[in-house]
């Protein structure tokens, strides 16, 4: 069976401060590298030679440790997609902020921001987890969670154009309803959920500088969208729901 000398033990300690932020990608060659240096292990370093349970034992774990990037790409790549098509094609890249990039974050205090001159969302690490919580589970979801879909749509009203905070906030409202369904979300949830914003979450925004009396429906505000959540609002009461 291999074994870790010191000094490769202090490289290694020296790359995962260097890459701590991608400690999962590190922690993967790392154990990758242990099972190539078990299976070339042949005895002659008076080490026992090859052992099978140890080999597997490695491998697992870098399994272990490139599940987590994998499925935090996937969780990005979709929200970039979702992104884009809100933006009416404007291309919008979406990160989860790390502590790390937190520490560097322009805009630490909102639970998300976008780059306007690349497209690029970023969600704080709360925002993202509230995010996911509410991906998992959609018809439980909480205010954090209903927050969550709200800044995504808000964003991508920004990556659209938009600047005015109060503007943006309305045309995220009318969308998120689009927003849930784009995201997969079933679509009696969706519209319960872009419901719950309007009626419970958008009133807070009242005296913040996110609000507008003109953000109701045939105000100023309104465009008239065909999804918006007005018009699911009213299929619903129409429908006696
Ligand atoms: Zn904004």
């Amino acid at each position: 069976m291999a074994v870790l000398k010191p000094r490769q033990g202090v490289a290694l300690a020296a790359v995962l401060v260097l890459l701590y932020w991608n400690i999962w990608f590190a922690a993967t060659a790392f154990f990758l590298w242990l099972a190539v240096r078990e299976l070339r292990s042949d005895g002659s370093r008076g080490d026992g030679g090859f052992y099978l349970p140890y080999f597997l034992s490695v491998i697992a774990l870098a399994g272990a440790c490139i599940w987590p990037p994998l499925s935090n790409w996937r969780f990005e790549s979709k929200m970039a997609s979702v992104a884009t098509r809100l933006a009416d094609g404007r291309r919008a890249q979406f990160h989860c902020n790390t502590v790390v990039d937190m520490i560097f974050s322009p805009a630490q205090l909102n639970p998300g921001y976008t780059r306007l001159e690349t497209g690029e969302i970023r969600f704080q690490k709360n925002a993202c987890s509230d995010m996911r919580r509410y991906l998992r589970a959609p018809q439980e979801a909480d205010l954090n969670a209903l927050n969550a879909l709200n800044l995504i749509t808000h964003e991508a009203m920004h990556v659209r154009g938009e600047m005015r905070e109060p503007v943006t906030e309305c045309q995220a409202v009318q969308r998120n309803y689009r927003a849930a369904v784009l995201l997969g979300v079933p679509e009696p949830t969706a519209r319960r959920n872009a419901a719950d914003i309007y009626l419970k979450l958008y009133p807070r925004r009242n005296g913040t500088g996110y609000f507008s009396v003109d953000c109701a429906p045939g105000k100023a505000l309104d465009e008239h969208l065909n999804d918006s959540i007005w018009v699911v609002m009213a299929e619903d009461q129409a429908a006696g729901k």
